[in-house]
């Protein structure tokens, strides 16, 4: 089987466990080598809503993703002046791993709006797609929304199905169970003062306390 390498890319603000939980399915799947979940610099969509500084971002993935032998956090968008494009994230991986099979991560939510993303051909030609089910995009309501030229390319995949290696561009529809858990949601309860300890990694939860993320400031 040739190498397989997953890169996931989000604002990941705070990571959680719809992050995690559909990665395991995917890697249970899949087999890949390496899974490197992205923190995104300076997302272009999300320009007018401040994210939490980066350092944060990426050790909340560290952490969460440290009892997982092949999962590591990346920190290519870290030191990227201006907006960072997942398209060139997917393509510095294409560079390191020149002979792997490469796959892009992405929520099935995200992946019902990819033509909106800057370069998009380019990146679905770089990488084959594996989307993960989001509870409220999936089946037909989906596969109305994906780009015309991607049609062709939609193969769903069971958990544990034996995938080999595709000889084409491919989009996967991985079929798993969905984990409906939102960032928004987690930051909304953290902000609220309600327990967000089902939500994300025990080291997030640990981390988001320590350092009093999500709070606003007039609370002690
Ligand atoms: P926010 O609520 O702040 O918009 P989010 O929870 O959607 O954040 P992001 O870090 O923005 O999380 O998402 C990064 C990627 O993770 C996207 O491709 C998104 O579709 C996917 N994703 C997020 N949550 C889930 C989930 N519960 N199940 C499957 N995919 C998810």
């Amino acid at each position: 089987m040739t190498q397989r390498i997953a890169v996931y890319g989000g604002s990941f603000d705070p990571f959680h466990t719809g992050h995690l939980v559909p990665t395991v399915r995917a890697q249970e799947t899949f087999k890949f080598d390496a899974v490197f979940f992205v923190p995104a610099g300076n997302p272009p969509h999300k320009q007018d809503e401040p994210l939490t500084p980066i350092t944060h971002r990426l050790s909340m993935v560290a952490m969460a993703t440290l009892p997982y032998e092949r999962f590591f956090a990346s920190d290519d968008e870290v030191f990227v002046d201006g907006p960072t494009y997942t398209v060139e994230t997917v393509k510095r991986y294409r560079e390191r791993f020149p002979h792997a099979g490469l796959y892009f991560l992405l929520g099935s939510d995200s992946f019902s709006q990819i033509s909106t993303w800057n370069r998009w051909i380019e990146l679905v030609n770089h990488a084959h797609l594996v989307v993960l089910h989001r509870a409220h995009i999936w089946g037909s309501e989906l596969r109305q929304r994906v780009p015309e030229e991607l049609r062709s390319r939609l193969v769903e995949v069971e958990p544990f199905a034996d995938v080999p290696d595709p000889t084409e561009q491919t989009v996967y529809l991985l079929n798993h169970d969905p984990f409906p858990v939102s960032a928004t949601d987690v930051r909304q309860r953290q902000r609220q003062g309600l327990p967000i300890r089902e939500l994300v990694p025990h080291e997030v939860n640990s981390y988001i306390e320590k350092y009093r993320l999500y709070r606003t400031d007039d609370e002690d």
